[in-house]
């Protein structure tokens, strides 16, 4: 069934999987849908290979974006009998990603997009926590782990290199091991497995992003692509292979925030740090 295309694509994805046993059968794969084509196609082919999956879905509130973005998650899984959990971070954080975006930004030199990361994983980890989940799948693509390369380089941050790789272990309880079968997936191929697969999903970038720094890196590398047609293969590869030679030296420092008991790399969390910054200055 299905092209020569979707079934290459979907044995290379299986071949991620096992290669790097994100997942064992018998384990819940909760599936962190944007409703976007990425974790759509994370969350069919997981669905279709029997891995025991359920989706969650986090509305951000950005107007019919967001709504369109929930809709079609949303009948995906009816149509194919899989749970899905909706979260807002107004009901996990108390304010809407909106207020958090628009007060932090005038507080902080944050960007929006890095705002609604940091959130976006705190609210993915603690929810996969309450749900009882062995494994939280992302749709993080090949396109996105090689513009992160970049930017951690760019800003100086190296040690955030050696977490670039398909699985992160919990690391005690603090995280649910995070998985991304689509480690190796280029853009372009997800693109086209989804329009080929039919899913009903939107293709436009968040209305948020568009002048981000991440946005530009994305544009940036896909620009060197022209001179080094494997740019990313090169950088992920390069950077496993970092990762292996220097395992040891390998920071993973993370602890428990002292507010939220979430994962930290300093005594407070990102998250409850800005909340604290939103807090202070409401006063
Ligand atoms: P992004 O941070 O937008 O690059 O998305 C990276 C990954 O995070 C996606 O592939 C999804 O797995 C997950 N994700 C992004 N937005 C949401 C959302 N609103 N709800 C649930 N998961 C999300
Ligand atoms: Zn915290």
């Amino acid at each position: 069934m299905g092209s020569a295309f979707i079934r290459r694509f979907e044995s290379s994805v299986k071949n991620t999987l096992q290669r790097y046993s994100l997942a064992s059968r018998g384990d819940l794969v909760l599936v962190a849908c944007s409703g976007g084509k990425d974790s759509t196609t994370v969350l069919n082919i997981l669905h279709a290979l029997g891995y025991d999956v359920e989706a969650i879905h986090i509305d951000l509130g950005i107007g019919a974006w967001s709504k369109a973005n929930k809709a079609n998650i949303e009948s995906f899984c009816e149509g194919r009998g899989i749970p899905m959990h909706a979260a807002s971070t107004r009901e996990c954080l108390g304010f809407s990603v909106c207020y958090l975006k628009s007060s932090l930004q005038q507080k902080t030199c944050l960007s929006a997009c890095s705002i609604c990361g940091v959130i976006k994983k705190w609210v993915l980890n603690r929810k996969a926590k309450e749900l009882g989940a062995d494994r939280l799948a992302t749709g993080h693509n090949l396109d996105d782990e090689a513009r992160t390369l970049m930017m951690n380089v760019i800003n100086g941050n190296p040690d955030l290199c050696l977490h670039s790789r398909p699985k992160r272990e919990g690391r005690g309880k603090l995280f649910v091991p995070r998985i991304k079968p689509l480690y190796f997936a280029s853009e372009d191929s997800i693109k086209r497995y989804s329009m080929e697969m039919g899913f009903h999903v939107l293709y436009e970038r968040c209305p948020c992003s568009k002048d981000s720094f991440g946005r530009g890196i994305y544009d940036e590398v896909g620009r060197l692509g022209r001179y080094v047609p494997d740019i990313k293969d090169n950088m992920v590869k390069s950077s496993l292979w970092l990762q292996h030679r220097c395992r040891k030296g390998e920071s993973e420092s993370a602890r428990a925030c002292r507010l939220c008991g979430e994962p930290s790399r300093a005594g407070v969390c990102r998250t409850c740090s800005m909340l604290f910054q939103l807090r202070n200055d409401k006063e």
